[in-house]
């Protein structure tokens, strides 16, 4: 059976233009740096966001954990969303690989962090308090509901950090998703940023990889980071010759996944028993599931696979539901439809 996958964007299989390319690559290794399509695809990554080098890793997580480490030392201080990945999502890497200590900030409705919470989080010179290094941004903001940064906001951190001798890193994730959603060049919304993380493996429906973006000097204390980590690979052109799609045809056709997203989020409206968050702003669409249906979130989604969707539950009476490339417009109706059935 054929499932409409909605649990998230990281399960966009690689699509037949990127298993060609994956076959034809040419190689190298490129611990020595000798791989031509890795190289090619660093090259563009960079380009495109407007910074002068990047790096291929393995995973977004694996990139954040990266710029941490080269932005802090141990006992450092990090500013972060309560509700950024990288303070929920990263099995606390920071600290137990960097000896990096976290500062959550609330992260606010609309994704970001307060201008003035930001500036009364940074630690003045005392000896029994750690000194702040970085500030962390996400852009999209996942648990807020895959919500846009701009980038007058992020150009208003960029002066906080820099009047006070802080880096900023983008946790990037989306964005593309972001740029995509905004109608703005992504350049603009990482420009105050010192490094950017973004996924291949996303949205952007590469099988494998993301993309970490700074400056030479920064890339290069990175790569060294990476090699320690375990991470350096050899002959991984086969993974960048899919990145190369990525960056070439898929960055400009996610405003597809935002207006499905959006007519799932309309027609769920129609559906008793659900309560949906606001209008989604790229590809996820957010609901509660009211007290009055007596089902269980595992036997709703149990009763969506039977339907042929697969969803994924986000809290307790919590659903999140992400667009994506293999999800068409006879996709968005099928999980109506099977909603519609699970909940009447
Ligand atoms: C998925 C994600 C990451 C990490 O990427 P992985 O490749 O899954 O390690 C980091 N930040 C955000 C906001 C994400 O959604």
């Amino acid at each position: 059976m054929e499932y409409i996958d909605l649990r998230s964007d990281t399960v966009t299989r690689p699509t037949p233009e990127m298993r060609e390319a994956m076959a034809a690559a040419e190689v190298g290794d490129d611990v020595y740096m000798d791989d031509p399509t890795v190289n090619q695809l660093q090259e563009k990554a960079a380009e495109m966001l407007g910074k002068e080098d990047s790096l291929f890793v393995p995973s977004g997580t694996m990139g954040n954990l990266l710029a941490l480490l080269v932005h802090c030392q141990r006992g450092h201080e990090v500013i972060v969303g309560d509700n950024a990945h990288i303070y929920v999502n990263e099995a606390g890497g920071m600290s137990a690989l960097g000896g990096i200590h976290p500062r959550p900030v609330k992260n606010q409705a609309d994704g970001t962090l307060a201008l003035d919470e930001i500036r009364a989080a940074i630690q003045t010179e005392d000896v029994h308090h750690t000194i702040t290094r970085l500030i962390c941004l996400e852009n999209t903001q996942n648990i807020c509901g895959g919500v846009m940064l701009s980038a007058e906001y992020t150009q208003q951190v960029g002066k906080i950090a820099r009047e006070n001798d802080l880096s900023l890193h983008i946790d990037g994730a989306r964005i593309f998703n972001a740029a995509s959603a905004l109608n703005v060049d992504v350049r603009e919304l990482v420009a105050p940023a010192d490094s950017i993380m973004f996924c291949l493996s996303k949205g952007l429906v590469a099988p494998v990889g993301s993309m970490l973006v700074g400056s030479k000097k920064f890339i290069n204390r990175a790569r060294h980071l990476r090699k320690m980590l375990g991470g350096g690979m050899r002959q991984v052109g086969v993974l960048a010759a899919a990145g190369m799609i990525s960056l070439e045809k898929m960055t400009n056709r996610l405003g597809q996944d935002h207006a499905r997203a959006k007519v799932l989020f309309e027609g769920l409206k129609q559906v008793r028993g659900l309560k949906l968050d606001a209008s989604p702003s790229s590809n996820m669409v957010y609901f509660d599931i009211l007290d009055e249906v007596r089902l269980s979130v595992k036997q709703i989604a149990d009763g969506m696979k039977k339907q042929g969707v697969l969803v994924d539950w986000a809290g307790p009476r919590r659903f999140r539901l992400v667009t994506h490339y293999w999800v068409d417009d006879a996709g968005v109706k099928k999980t109506l439809e099977a909603f519609a059935e699970v909940l009447k």
